[in-house]
């Protein structure tokens, strides 16, 4: 199954991340300046999106109306299955 906009086969599963970050600042008293103490801590982190599937070449995200014969994919743990619609062969 070849992209359908630069037409390589260079699929990944995507997902996107939440990330929430802090760093300390200097204590002071009143106005003036404060700069950081340190660098950037990991707060939480949570996944936001459901996975799906990407084009490596170009970053399409793959949308089975786009392709004549593929019902859907499922996602699990261990990689993909390509869904047939039962009518037609993919391309
Ligand atoms: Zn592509």
């Amino acid at each position: 199954m070849k992209c359908k906009e630069c037409n390589k086969e260079a699929w990944v599963v995507g997902r996107h991340r939440n990330l929430v970050e802090w760093r300390l600042l200097n204590k002071g008293d009143g106005y003036g300046r404060r700069n950081y103490n340190g660098g950037w801590k990991k707060d939480t982190e949570k996944i936001i999106s459901k996975q799906y599937l990407r084009c490596n070449g170009c970053g399409y995200k793959f949308n089975s109306d786009d392709y004549k014969g593929i019902a859907e994919i499922k996602i699990d743990s261990k990689g993909i299955t390509i869904v047939s619609d039962g009518f037609s062969k993919f391309e």
